[in-house]
C-alpha cells in the first residue's frame, strides 16, 4: 500500500463513497456522515471492459466494515446529459456504458455521476479552500487545463448539460497546436505539461533555486503569466468570489504568483482580481466532491458541510 492509502475504516456505520476516475489514476474516498476522510485509496484506472466490476471491488474495499449508503463519480473528460461518460481519449473502458446503473446494481446504493473538474469544485466548495464562496472558479493546471464555475453553489452548465472546456480558451503566444483542432489554446501554455515543457523537466529543482536564481524565478513568472491570460477572460465573465488552482501545477503557486498578478492587472474601475488560492484538499478535492454530489442527490443521505443557500 502506497503512502498516499489510509486503511479502511475499522468501526462499522455508514459512509459515502466518492470515486476520481482519471485517464491514469483513480481515487476512491469513504466520508463518514461528518464529512470526514475515514479511508481511501488510489489505484491505476482499469482500461479493460471489466473496469466497472473492478472500481465495484475497490468500492467495497474502501468501505471495509462500513455499509456504502451512495457512491458519487467525477470522472475525467464529458459526462452527458444521461450521465453516460463520452472519452475515448483515456477512459474508453467506462465511456459508452450505464455506469451508474451497473454500480447501483452491484451495490445496490444510488450512484451519480459528474464531470471531474465540477467535482473537484464542489469538494473545494463544501470542505476546501472555497467553503465561504458561493461563486468559485476552479482551475486545474495537469495534464490539460480544467475548468468549472459554480454559481450560487451550482455548476455553470453549457446547453448541453456539459461544463465549459474552457482549457481552449485562445490565448497569445501558444506553441504547439491543439488537439482540439486550434493552434492558440490556453492549455497548450497553462497546464502542468506546459510548465515541465518551459523547464525542460526540471520544475521542481527549478522551484528549490528560484529564490536567488533569476533565471529560474523568470520561467515561473511567465508560467504564472500563460496562467494569468485564461484566468482574466474567465474572471471577466464570471466575476466568482473566490479562485482555486488544483492540480499538479498548483504547488508551485507561491512561484508564479508575481506572473499571474501581472496578468491580472488592470486600471482602476476595471479590476477583476479575486482572491485566489491553492486547493486545501490537494488531490482528493474531486473525490471528496463526488461524495458531496452522492449525499446531495440522495435524500437518505446527509454530509454536514457549510449550507451554500
Ligand atoms: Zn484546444
Amino acid at each position: 500500500m502506497s503512502p498516499s492509502n489510509q486503511p479502511p475504516p475499522q468501526r462499522g456505520g455508514q459512509v459515502v463513497i466518492g470515486v476520481d476516475l482519471g485517464g491514469t489514476g483513480t481515487r476512491v474516498v469513504a466520508l463518514d456522515s461528518r464529512g470526514e476522510v475515514r479511508a481511501h485509496q488510489t489505484v491505476r484506472t482499469p482500461r479493460t471492459a471489466s473496469g466497472p466490476g473492478v472500481l465495484a471491488e475497490l468500492i467495497r474495499a474502501v468501505a471495509g466494515d462500513a455499509a456504502v449508503a451512495a457512491v458519487g463519480i467525477g470522472a475525467s473528460g464529458p459526462v452527458d446529459a444521461r450521465g453516460v461518460i463520452r472519452n475515448d481519449d483515456t477512459l474508453a473502458a467506462f465511456s459508452h456504458i450505464p455506469l451508474t446503473g451497473l454500480l447501483e446494481a452491484e451495490l445496490g446504493v444510488p450512484c451519480a455521476i459528474e464531470n471531474d473538474a465540477v467535482a473537484a469544485a464542489i469538494g473545494e466548495a463544501t470542505y476546501g479552500a472555497a467553503k465561504d464562496s458561493a461563486d468559485v472558479l476552479m482551475v486545474t493546471l495537469g495534464t490539460g487545463v480544467g475548468v468549472s464555475v459554480l454559481l450560487g453553489g451550482r455548476p455553470f452548465r453549457a446547453a448541453d448539460g456539459t461544463h465549459p472546456e474552457a482549457g481552449h480558451i485562445p490565448v497569445p503566444g501558444a506553441p504547439a497546436a491543439c488537439y482540439c483542432g486550434l493552434a492558440t489554446c490556453w492549455e497548450q501554455l497553462a497546464s502542468r505539461t506546459a510548465l515541465d515543457r518551459l523547464t525542460q523537466g526540471r520544475t521542481a529543482e527549478l522551484a528549490g533555486i528560484a529564490g536567488y536564481d533569476n533565471d529560474a524565478a523568470a520561467l515561473f513568472r511567465q508560467y504564472g503569466e500563460s496562467v494569468g491570460f485564461g484566468t482574466s477572460a474567465l474572471l471577466t465573465i464570471f466575476k466568482p468570489d473566490r479562485v482555486v488552482f488544483g492540480g499538479g501545477a498548483a504547488a508551485y503557486l507561491p512561484h508564479f504568483a508575481s506572473g499571474l498578478d501581472t496578468a491580472l492587472h488592470r486600471a482602476g474601475g476595471f479590476d477583476v482580481s479575486t482572491p485566489y488560492s491553492e486547493a486545501a484538499l490537494g488531490d482528493l478535492s474531486g473525490a471528496i466532491g463526488a461524495a458531496v454530489l452522492a449525499s446531495d442527490t440522495t435524500p437518505a443521505v446527509t454530509l454536514t458541510h457549510t449550507s451554500k443557500k
